[in-house]
């Protein structure tokens, strides 16, 4: 680094971007918060440093714990403290090994495929998922020869017999996106240990699990024996709706090759949105999610009771049809019962044309005249918001297809936010008033 008075030789134009260019008041090590991490870039003082990164780059030994490791930062896309700060925090969340966060949830979720899979293997999923995770697996994969067998995995015994040669990874969410259906995580861990017991260590099967839905504060699937989570950081996680998302979480040995795939094919989380997600999302969820699913509880108590509604799915009300599987899946860090903060229920109707044209009517009513429910997809946000999956979220699924899989083409899904749950109450009854 040169002296501060040889710089004066250099012109204001290169000096208002040089400034001092090496500060002694860059000291990150007595901040409280991390400092918001923005650079593109990172200064390599040799050479050989440069060298030594890059060979360290998604070469994690053995023996190396993710959290003492200093790595050498040589490019955002490859590493930069905020999202690794955040990569540690999220691991202990869902009490996984490591965690590789991603620009958004289907950049996690095709990062988790596209390092678990290749030409010819096959992938079996819950017949019932996020569009955007159905389209994926119809739409592309299938031109890289990896095909995904859609099953009703709660059945367990249609999940046994559907296992083939090429299974590599069994794929679900729990609860479902929007249907709120239960998934056994236990006993898919069962069936699928069993069916590994008979296979070689590189066609070993891998479950997989969406845990966007519950957030790592009402289920950690990786302690019930999954292998890996994937989540969307844009729902509840980050909470506020500011910033896109996602992450995988899985075992130590994957940690390489999901970097590599993430240096390749790009996904990265921008520092400024890890951040945000870091300092205020995550270090909040269990205040907000406490809160939520307390909303949640009396909004579903609301609804179940009012005469024009059909039904109302909540994992917490004891009319919940695997109310007992809820109970043991859904706990939070302390033992406690925790459902969630979504619900889904449908209107009076006698034809699934009716309930659809009630559904749209009621949502369509809310949209113009509720103050504290908002039409909007995503969801986990300190805001209560209202979704149609039927056209919405769930579009790419053929409409025959939503029925035979469960889905009610009249289904109202919310998601409750942080507000009174009397105004979501107040909001709610005046638009059924009008239906
Ligand atoms: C939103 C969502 C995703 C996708 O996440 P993005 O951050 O929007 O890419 C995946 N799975 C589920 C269950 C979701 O709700």
């Amino acid at each position: 680094m040169k002296k501060n008075k040889q710089k004066k030789q250099y012109a204001m134009q290169t000096r208002l971007i040089y400034g001092k260019s090496v500060s002694k008041k860059w000291d990150y090590n007595h901040h409280v918060i991390p400092p918001i991490s923005s650079s593109c870039t990172f200064r390599l003082d040799t050479a050989q440093r440069g060298a030594q990164g890059f060979a360290e780059f998604a070469h994690l030994h053995d023996n190396t714990s993710i959290e003492s490791r200093a790595p050498i930062y040589i490019y955002d896309r490859l590493g930069e403290p905020n999202k690794e700060l955040l990569e540690e925090n999220l691991a202990a969340a869902e009490h996984g090994e490591i965690a590789v966060t991603f620009s958004t949830g289907m950049a996690a979720i095709s990062a988790a495929f596209g390092a678990l899979t290749g030409i010819g293997d096959e992938i079996i999923a819950h017949r019932t998922l996020y569009g955007c995770t159905y389209s994926l697996l119809t739409n592309w994969y299938p031109r890289y020869d990896i095909s995904t067998q859609f099953i009703d995995i709660k059945d367990t015994e249609l999940l046994r017999r559907s296992i083939t040669e090429r299974t590599r990874v069994i794929y679900f969410e729990t609860p479902v996106n929007p249907t709120l259906e239960l998934i056994d995580i236990t006993r898919v861990v069962e069936i699928v240990k069993k069916a590994n017991r008979r296979r070689h260590a590189e066609r070993k099967i891998y479950i997989v699990i969406d845990n966007t839905f519950a957030s790592p504060f009402c289920q950690r699937p990786i302690e019930l024996g999954a292998d890996f989570v994937v989540a969307s950081l844009t729902k509840s996680i980050c909470g506020f709706g500011t910033d896109m998302g996602g992450v995988v979480i899985g075992p130590k040995w994957s940690y390489d090759r999901i970097m590599l795939y993430r240096k390749d094919f790009g996904g990265a989380l921008a520092a400024k949105s890890a951040w945000p997600i870091l300092v205020y999302g995550l270090s909040s969820l269990p205040l907000r999610m406490r809160q939520q699913i307390s909303n949640t509880y009396e909004i579903a108590s609301y609804l179940a009771k009012d005469k024009r509604i059909a039904y109302v799915t909540y994992p917490g009300l004891s009319s919940f049809p695997q109310y007992k599987l809820a109970q043991k899946q859904m706990r939070d860090y302390d033992g406690n019962f925790a459902p969630g903060s979504l619900l889904y229920f449908g209107l009076k109707g006698k034809t699934p044309k009716e309930r659809h044209d009630k559904g749209e009517r009621f949502i369509n009513y809310l949209a113009k005249n509720a103050y504290a429910v908002t039409l909007a997809v995503s969801l986990g946000h300190i805001r209560t918001l209202v979704e149609h999956p039927s056209s919405m979220t769930h579009s790419a699924i053929p409409l025959e297809q939503q029925i035979s899989n469960g889905m009610d083409p009249g289904g109202v899904r919310l998601s409750i936010g942080l507000e009174k749950p009397a105004d979501i109450i107040r909001d709610l009854s005046e638009a059924l008033d009008r239906l």
